[in-house]
């Protein structure tokens, strides 16, 4: 039986797994690394899909009223006056007179530099967006920004998904997409890049419901990372506090993770007013209104914003799934995420490389292929084979051994109990899709067994 190991996660071991097996590395790691950028591996970039279509999922295609949106990240630069970015996103950075080293200077305890102690410069306004210039001439006329979120997609196209969807408010517009920051400091892996990918949704209601559409937001929100296995005591809400907020928000509460450094953001859910809209109609001459039928009058709707971080969420998951345990003598490396977000669902794993054994093993993976991201691995020992499963978070391994050409049977491995069962290769397939849909294992299909029962 397995034997949790109390202390479990740090921050060292979540980016030494992620580099041992292929989910993040440093990016243009043979140059020596590029400052804060990260490039996802086989498994990450399966991990990160998985949860971006998680998001999408439940925040696009299984509610009526939202549409998404994949506005271009480079946008006109008057996008950036009306929102106020050009003005006010800006972080005050502090500079070292010994070392040359910055740093945010709300993050600087003393007026000393944190890394040398010599004496730092007073602070000025550091703008975080990245410049670009459009066309061939390098001059200020040609000048663009990558976009800093891609939340202002969705309100310059507020119109043209109005006009073309005729969606009634309240509806919201949902978007995902790369993003792009300058930071001051950065660090703690993924969870402060320079390049990330942001999950928004801004959505669209009448002024005087938006407290209650607020609150909705605050609770539907963290109800998706519960239901996707993050554990109620490591998520926190943070409301602002009136100082903290920023220019556009009227109220905001942050949905707040317990990572290996502590609490730290990892979504923000802003209730915005009419700000942008208002300020979009300004600079652009055009009208952003919504003419309500009932009320027989135009408005200007305001919006609720909740803002997520795709790359948060993924270290936010990779962090409440690991653990490690004491399984028979062995430490036990295991990921416990939920399979709508496991890279691999199922591994095939042949007991042998047998030449017979390798044909009904691979009869076995072209029949599950289709349904999902399914792995083949013949190598090394079935035991070594099961823990680099149990490390990546396979939920379910799938052994073909020589008693399989006889009866026509497999066992199928859980990942969290590693209990066995076995199961004609006819019902294999419908009785994954049952264990991947939370069924208990030892429901079994006619003709299973139970095989193996690690707890007893
Ligand atoms: P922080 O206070 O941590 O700088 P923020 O309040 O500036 O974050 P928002 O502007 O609210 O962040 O962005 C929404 C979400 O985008 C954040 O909750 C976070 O998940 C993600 N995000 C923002 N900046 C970064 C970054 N530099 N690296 C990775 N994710 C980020």
């Amino acid at each position: 039986m397995a034997e949790k190991i109390p202390g479990g996660v740090t921050m060292e071991k979540i980016v030494s797994l992620s580099q041992r097996r292929g989910f993040i590395f440093p990016s243009s790691e043979i140059y020596g690394g590029l400052s804060s950028c990260w490039d996802y591996g086989p498994l990450g970039v399966e991990l990160k899909q998985n949860v971006k279509q998680a998001w999408w999922r439940a925040m696009v295609h299984e509610r009526d009223d939202m549409v998404g949106l994949d506005a271009s990240i480079l946008m006109h630069p008057q996008t950036w006056a009306a929102s106020g970015h050009l003005e006010q996103f800006a972080d005050p950075l502090v500079e070292c007179k010994n070392c040359h080293q910055r740093f945010r200077s709300d993050e600087v305890a003393d007026k000393n530099c944190p890394a040398c102690g010599g004496e730092l410069t007073e602070p000025h306004l550091f703008n975080l967006m990245f410049k670009t210039f459009m066309g061939p001439v390098e001059e200020e006329a040609n000048v663009v920004y990558l976009r800093p979120e891609t939340a202002q997609g969705m309100f310059v196209n507020f119109q043209n998904v109005l006009n073309t969807t005729r969606k009634r408010l309240p509806f919201g517009i949902a978007q995902l997409g790369k993003a792009f920051r300058n930071e001051i400091t950065t660090g703690n892996f993924i969870f402060r890049s320079r390049e990330f990918e942001q999950m928004e949704i801004e959505y669209f209601v009448r002024p005087e419901t938006a407290d209650e559409w607020f609150n909705y937001w605050v609770e539907e929100r963290q109800k998706w990372y519960l239901n996707l296995g993050i554990r109620q005591e490591n998520l926190r809400l943070r409301p602002h506090r009136k100082e903290e907020l920023a220019h556009y928000a009227r109220k905001c509460s942050d949905i707040d993770y317990k990572f290996p450094m502590g609490w730290a953001e990892l979504e923000g859910i802003a209730n915005r007013g009419d700000y942008d809209l208002t300020q979009h109609a300004r600079y652009s001459g055009k009208e952003l209104r919504y003419f309500d039928e009932e009320a027989n009058e135009h408005i200007v709707p305001y919006i609720i914003e909740p803002s997520a971080g795709v790359d948060r969420s993924v270290l936010a998951f990779l962090c409440d799934a690991y653990d490690e345990e004491m399984a028979q003598g062995e430490l036990r490396v295991v990921l416990h995420l939920n399979p709508a977000l496991a890279p691999y669902k199922v591994a095939v794993l042949p007991l042998s490389k047998k030449e017979n054994l390798v044909k009904v093993s691979r009869e076995v993976y072209d029949i599950l292929r289709p349904c999902w991201m399914v792995h083949y691995d013949d190598t090394q020992s079935i035991g070594r084979r099961y823990r680099r499963q149990d490390e990546v978070g396979t939920p379910f391994c799938v052994t073909i051994d020589f008693q399989s050409l006889e009866d026509k049977q497999v066992t199928i491995r859980e990942r969290d109990s590693m209990n066995q069962i076995r199961v004609p290769i006819a019902t294999l397939k419908n009785t994954l899709a049952a264990k991947l849909a939370g069924e208990d294992l030892f429901i079994l299909p006619e003709g299973g067994q139970i095989w193996k029962e690690e707890g007893k």
